[in-house]
């Protein structure tokens, strides 16, 4: 998909808005949420703009796969010790804000179920 030039998230993937990058490869960026829901909150993206999840999945399912992966080893480098939760938002109804594809990672302290 061609990115809309008003996407925050093309716009960090680019380096023209800054953020706190704590992991990237080829086809993901990592970076720290800038309003933080838990100790640790780190956003991982695609470097491709799909408006979500589950278009990401349809166009590029290798790259879903990427971002759990990073996910996990962002968990890992922040001393996790594997529990911390994974968040798609899709849709506004379900807190989505940002339409481009964002994996929450959150972490750092318990969360309770079923969500707000
Ligand atoms: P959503 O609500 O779409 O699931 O998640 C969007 C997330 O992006 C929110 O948690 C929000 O705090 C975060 N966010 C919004 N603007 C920025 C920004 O400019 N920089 C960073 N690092 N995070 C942002
Ligand atoms: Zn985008």
């Amino acid at each position: 998909m061609t990115a809309p030039d008003d996407c925050l998230f093309c716009k960090i993937v680019a380096g023209d808005i800054p953020a706190d990058v704590v992991h990237e490869s080829d086809t993901v960026l990592a970076f720290r949420d800038l309003n933080p829901q838990a100790p640790t909150h780190v956003l991982v993206v695609p470097r491709s703009h799909h408006a979500n999840a589950a278009e990401l999945a349809a166009a590029e399912p290798a790259t879903v796969a990427g971002l759990v992966a990073a996910a996990a080893r962002v968990a890992d480098d922040e001393g996790l010790d594997g529990q911390y939760r994974l968040v798609f938002n899709t849709g506004a109804d379900a807190g989505q804000s940002v339409f481009h594809t964002h994996l929450h990672l959150l972490g750092g302290r318990r969360f309770t179920w079923p969500p707000g």
